[in-house]
């Protein structure tokens, strides 16, 4: 019998939807189709290797809820991802889409692959094959697919095409495409951005100069090195960052420019000069400001929580604290700015270009940052204003907003028949 963590994803995401609709009157019928997912599809196709050989892949597509509109989230190639771990994924989106007040539901697709494992051709393959799969599933006005780990906007470019193959050509299909499918400007810095503007509007809350602040930020990938470079452009001085290797600390400021070329150059920010060698471990424990975890999930955990020194927590990564953790940070007044907050910025300029693609138009990377911008302060104001009203932490504030706005708008909608 499984009990971890992983394997016991949606029953966590469910509990705590449990928990919110019953402490904030949710009608019954809001929670129970909030408790589950709408659609699922398991999909088992096979793929021509490049060796002659044919293999067989497992893939899903899961609906957790679309009330708002139409599904949206992620597309995972991973070698462990299993179904309870997409359903878990689709709530999250559809908490995270509704916090924002985006108009659409939350999904997740997965395919059982180790994407580090196949060729370029192998992959083609694959995509296309999978995309086939669930054509009857999503489509612009029923399900939006994105790019999630182990996949990229070449893969989004594939499922477009194949899709557009299948029913005509059709761009809002999916979103994180290449820029010359369709894909917009500052989707590629958007989660990064939307975790700075989220960080910098917490710093203002909780009366720290952002003009001085001190950053810690694990993880240096499209996150963290993103939200680096901005926050340090703000006048923040970035004093720690990490990679899957380990981390390198400067109290004065690090060079992130020489960094981002040692980053490109050998792969990673270890043996960076100039600054002090310090574990994943230690970074999340540095006195600082501002800490961004930017990197994998179950980063903060009971054990560590209480030596978290920073002001501000402002999380770029999908669930870096676990419950436990959350609580000893609130009670020691630790300002946390919750997952599906602090990393919407992605699923907001995935809406921009999707608006754009129905649109038929373009709009320049100015205009995307100045909507992405005002939709994430807006945000940010409305979960702040829970929290204050409700005595909560900015987590239960979020998940409170969230649910607020899909209770409501099923009701608007009522049932069919
Ligand atoms: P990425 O692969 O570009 O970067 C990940 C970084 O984390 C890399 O620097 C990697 O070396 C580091 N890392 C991996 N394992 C680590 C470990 N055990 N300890 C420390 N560092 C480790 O990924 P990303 O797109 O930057 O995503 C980072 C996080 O943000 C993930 O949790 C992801 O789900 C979340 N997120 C990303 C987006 C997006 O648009 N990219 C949107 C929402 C949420």
């Amino acid at each position: 019998m499984s009990t971890s963590v992983e394997e016991q994803a949606f029953e966590n995401v469910s509990r705590l939807i449990n928990d919110i609709c019953e402490r904030t009157n949710v009608s019954e019928i809001c929670r129970l189709r909030l408790t589950g997912c709408e659609r699922e599809l398991t999909v088992r196709f096979p793929v021509k290797m490049d060796d002659g050989q044919v293999r067989v892949f497992s893939g899903f597509r899961v609906v957790h809820n679309d009330s708002r509109g139409p599904a949206k989230g992620g597309i995972r190639y991973h070698p462990d991802v299993t179904l309870d771990e997409v359903r878990a994924l689709a709530a999250l989106m559809t908490l995270k889409t509704a916090v924002v007040n985006v108009p659409y539901g939350g999904a997740k697709g997965a395919v059982i692959c180790d994407p580090k494992d196949l060729s370029q051709g192998e992959l083609e393959r694959l995509t296309r094959r999978y995309a086939s799969e669930i054509a009857i599933f999503i489509g612009p006005n029923i399900d939006i697919p994105a790019p999630d780990v182990g996949t990229s906007p070449q893969v989004m470019a594939w499922i477009m095409d194949t899709y557009s193959t299948l029913r005509g050509y059709s761009p809002a299909v999916i979103t994180g495409k290449p820029l010359e499918v369709g894909g917009s400007k500052g989707r590629f810095e958007a989660t990064g951005r939307g975790c700075m503007i989220s960080a910098l509007l917490a710093a203002k809350h909780a009366g720290v100069n952002a003009a001085e602040a001190t950053i810690a930020i694990q993880g240096f990938g499209n996150v963290g090195a993103t939200v680096a470079k901005l926050l340090a452009t703000e006048g923040c001085l970035i004093i720690a960052v990490s990679d899957s290797r380990g981390g390198v600390y400067s109290p004065n400021g690090l060079d992130l420019e020489g960094l981002c070329a040692q980053k490109t150059e050998t792969g990673s920010v270890v043996g960076f000069k100039n600054a002090e060698a310090i574990t994943n471990a230690e970074l999340l424990e540095l006195p600082c400001d501002i800490l961004i975890p930017a990197a994998i999930e179950h980063q903060l955990v009971e054990a560590n929580a209480a030596s978290v020194k920073a002001k501000i927590v402002a999380e770029g990564a999908n669930a870096p604290t676990t419950p436990a953790a959350d609580k000893i940070l609130y009670a020691n007044g630790v300002f946390v700015v919750p997952d599906v907050l602090a990393n919407a910025g992605g699923v907001i300029v995935s809406y921009l270009e999707w608006v754009q693609n129905l649109q038929v138009f373009c709009w320049d990377e100015a205009q995307v940052n100045g909507y992405l911008q005002s939709m994430m302060t807006d945000s940010f104001g409305d979960v702040l204003q829970i929290s204050a009203l409700q005595k909560v932490d900015m987590r239960t504030a979020a998940y409170m907003t969230a649910l607020g706005r899909l209770a409501t708008a099923m009701a608007a909608r009522g049932l069919f028949p």
